[in-house]
């Protein structure tokens, strides 16, 4: 699964930054998922949680933001937000949401410019998945 070596990458870098700082302990890391990343959150989180058991890591508190996508129009230039969409979109069942959610790569297939009904869309931001933000304890 790609969360899992998501996941590796993660904790190898989270456990670096401690190295480098000299911290004893890590307290709180700070992950951001894009909205359309495929990623599923819980797990990305339970992956994590698996991959740092007996590293300095375990225990430390994993807190995985969602972020907002935004989508472009190649043909008109409009930018948008994949939530202002996502209500107006086709229903194509209850798979509908979750084809979006998944497979980014399909997304012209229901999104449509809401300015000159183009097709042709590119996804921004909210696509991958980074480090925001490590919170390391440190010697005094
Ligand atoms: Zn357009």
């Amino acid at each position: 699964m790609h969360e899992w070596s998501l996941a590796n990458g993660i904790v190898k870098s989270v456990l670096e930054e401690k190295e480098k700082n000299r911290a004893k302990a890590i307290r709180k890391v700070e992950i951001s998922v894009g909205e359309v990343s495929q990623i599923d959150t819980e797990t990305l989180r339970y992956a994590i949680e698996n991959i740092s058991r007996g590293t300095p890591m375990e225990g430390s508190e994993i807190m995985i933001d969602v972020e907002k996508t935004e989508l472009r129009c190649r043909t008109c230039g409009h930018i948008w937000n994949f939530d202002e969409v996502k209500g107006n979109l086709e229903p194509v069942g209850e798979e509908g949401d979750n084809a979006v959610h998944y497979l980014p790569e399909s997304i012209s297939i229901f999104i449509k410019c809401p300015v000159c009904m183009g097709q042709d869309i590119e996804i921004l931001g909210g696509k991958g998945v980074s480090i925001k933000k490590i919170i390391l304890e440190v010697e005094d």
